[in-house]
C-alpha cells in the first residue's frame, strides 16, 4: 500500500501537532488504537469544557485499503483461531488437538469459458486452434505475469458463459452445505466400519478468483463424539481425505436448465506436523491471508440501488458484466439484486463450525481486558460516560501521523520476526 506525498496543509497540522503541547496524550491514543486509521472517537461527557476529552478506538475495518492496522489485527486474530484448531494448546484448546486426523481441502468452481491464466507454455494452448463465431482465438500464447490485468478475463466474453457463473456464486453457500452434510455421511459410513463415530469440525474461507467466482478453502478436522474435544481412534487421516473427496465429487444442486456442482480441481491433502504434508502454521496463514483479501474485493463494498451506480466502483469489463449478469438474473431469482455486488455471492467469507476453536469475540475480549488492565489511565476509568463524536481524525496531518506510525509499526515487526526466523 502506497500513499501520497504529504502535501502543504498536512506538513503544517504534522507540525503542529509535535508543537502542541498535550501531544503526549495524542501520540499515547494513536499507540492504543493501533495506529488505526479511522479511528471511532468518543468525548466524555463528564468534562464540561467545550473541547471536553476524547478517547479513541480502533476502527475495526478489516479491508487493507481502509485501514491496513485493524485489517492487520483482524487477519492476526483469524491466524489464532484458526492455527488453535489445527494446532491445539492454545485459546482454550487441548494439545491433544495436533493429534485429530486434519485434512485442508479446496472446492474450486467448474469452467465458464476459456479465460487467460498462467500456465507454463503459454496461457491458452487448445489442442485445436480455431477461432469462435465471434472472431476470436480460442487460444492465447502470452506468458501472464502476476501482475497482469488480463488475467481471469475471459477470451471471448460473447461465448463466456456469465449467466451459469453467477449462478454457481449464487448457489455456492447451498453447495457447501452439501458438501457438510454429505462428507458427514460418508464419514459415518466410514467410520462404522472402523467402530467408532466420528464428527466433523471446521474452518472455511471464500476467495474471489480473478474469474470473479468463488473458490472454498477448508481446513477440516475429526473428532471423536464426546463432550470433550478428544481424538478419534483408529481412525486414519486418510480415511477423512477419502470421505470429503467423494462427498465433494459427488455432491450437486439441479436446477432448471443446469446442474451445479464442485469443478473438478479439486484438492485435499493432509494436515499434519512434519513429513510431507501440509503444516498447521502453513494452512492456518494460508486460510488467515485469504480471509483478509476477501474483505478487500472490489466490487464487495456496497449493495447496489440501482445499476447506474456500477459505475462508481470502477470494476474491470468482465467483473462489471458479472454484476450486469446478477442484476438482470435477479429478475426471476428473488433477492439475486440484493447481491448483484457481490457477483451473487451471498454468503459469509469466513466461517467456523461451532467447535472447530474459539471465536473471534473471545480473542477480542481477552485482548480489551488485557489492555484495560495495562492502562489504568483516569480516561478508561468506567464511571465515565462516552458519545460518539464521529469518526476519523481532526486534521490530515494527524491521518498522515497515524499512517506513518502504522508503517513504521508492521516494518519494525516484520524485521523482528526476520531476526527471529535467521536466527539458528
Ligand atoms: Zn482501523
Ligand atoms: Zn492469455
Ligand atoms: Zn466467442
Amino acid at each position: 500500500m502506497t500513499s501520497d506525498p504529504w502535501d502543504e496543509t498536512t506538513i503544517a497540522q504534522l507540525v503542529a501537532r509535535v508543537q502542541d503541547p498535550n501531544r503526549d496524550r495524542f501520540f499515547e491514543q494513536v499507540r492504543r488504537t493501533g495506529n488505526c486509521h479511522h479511528p471511532i472517537r468518543l468525548r466524555s461527557t463528564a468534562v464540561r469544557s467545550r473541547n471536553g476529552r476524547i478517547l479513541m478506538i480502533r476502527c475495526r475495518n478489516r479491508r487493507e485499503s481502509v485501514c491496513p492496522s485493524c485489517s492487520w489485527e483482524y487477519q492476526g486474530d483469524i491466524w489464532q483461531l484458526l492455527f488453535a484448531g489445527v494446532a491445539g494448546g492454545r485459546k482454550g484448546l487441548p494439545e491433544t488437538i495436533a493429534t485429530h486426523p486434519m485434512a485442508f481441502a479446496t472446492l474450486t468452481a467448474p469452467g465458464f469459458g476459456a479465460v487467460h491464466g498462467r500456465h507454463p507454455g503459454g496461457c491458452r494452448q487448445p489442442r485445436r486452434r480455431r477461432y469462435c463465431r465471434h472472431g476470436r482465438p480460442n487460444w492465447c500464447d502470452a506468458d501472464h505475469d502476476g501482475g497482469d490485468p488480463a488475467l481471469g478475463d475471459p477470451l471471448c466474453p460473447e461465448c463466456y458463459r456469465y449467466q451459469d457463473a453467477v449462478r454457481f456464486n449464487w448457489h455456492a453457500p447451498e453447495l457447501w452445505r452439501r458438501f457438510t452434510i454429505q462428507s458427514r455421511r460418508c464419514l459415518a459410513r466410514a467410520s462404522r466400519d472402523s467402530g467408532q463415530p466420528v464428527r466433523l469440525s471446521y474452518a472455511k474461507v471464500v476467495e474471489f478468483q480473478r474469474r470473479g467466482v468463488v473458490h472454498i478453502h477448508a481446513i477440516v478436522r475429526a473428532d471423536a463424539c464426546t463432550d470433550e474435544l478428544t481424538p478419534p481412534t483408529a481412525f486414519p487421516a486418510e480415511m477423512l481425505v477419502d470421505a470429503l473427496t467423494d462427498a465433494a465429487q459427488g455432491v450437486q444442486i439441479d436446477i432448471p436448465g443446469q446442474t451445479l456442482r464442485f469443478g473438478s480441481q479439486l484438492d485435499v491433502a493432509i494436515v499434519a506436523t512434519g513429513g510431507t504434508s501440509a503444516t498447521p502454521e502453513a494452512v492456518a496463514a494460508y486460510l488467515a491471508k485469504y480471509a483478509t483479501k476477501a474483505a478487500d474485493e472490489p466490487g464487495l463494498r456496497r449493495r447496489l440501488h440501482d445499476l447506474a451506480e456500477l459505475e462508481a466502483l470502477q470494476l474491470r469489463p468482465h467483473l462489471r458484466r458479472m454484476v450486469e449478469t446478477a442484476w438482470c438474473l435477479g429478475d426471476g431469482e428473488p433477492n439475486m439484486r440484493k447481491w448483484a455486488h457481490a457477483l451473487g455471492y451471498r454468503g459469509h467469507f469466513a466461517t467456523k463450525s461451532r467447535r472447530y476453536s474459539t471465536t473471534l469475540t473471545a480473542l477480542r475480549q481477552a485482548r480489551a481486558e488485557h489492555q484495560r488492565q495495562r492502562d489504568d489511565a483516569a480516561d478508561c476509568a468506567p464511571s465515565v460516560e462516552w458519545r460518539y463524536d464521529g469518526a476519523g481524525y481532526l486534521t490530515k496531518g494527524d491521518a498522515a501521523f497515524a499512517r506513518a506510525a502504522a508503517a513504521h509499526e508492521r516494518e519494525r515487526r516484520h524485521l523482528r520476526h526476520l531476526d527471529k526466523a535467521s536466527r539458528p
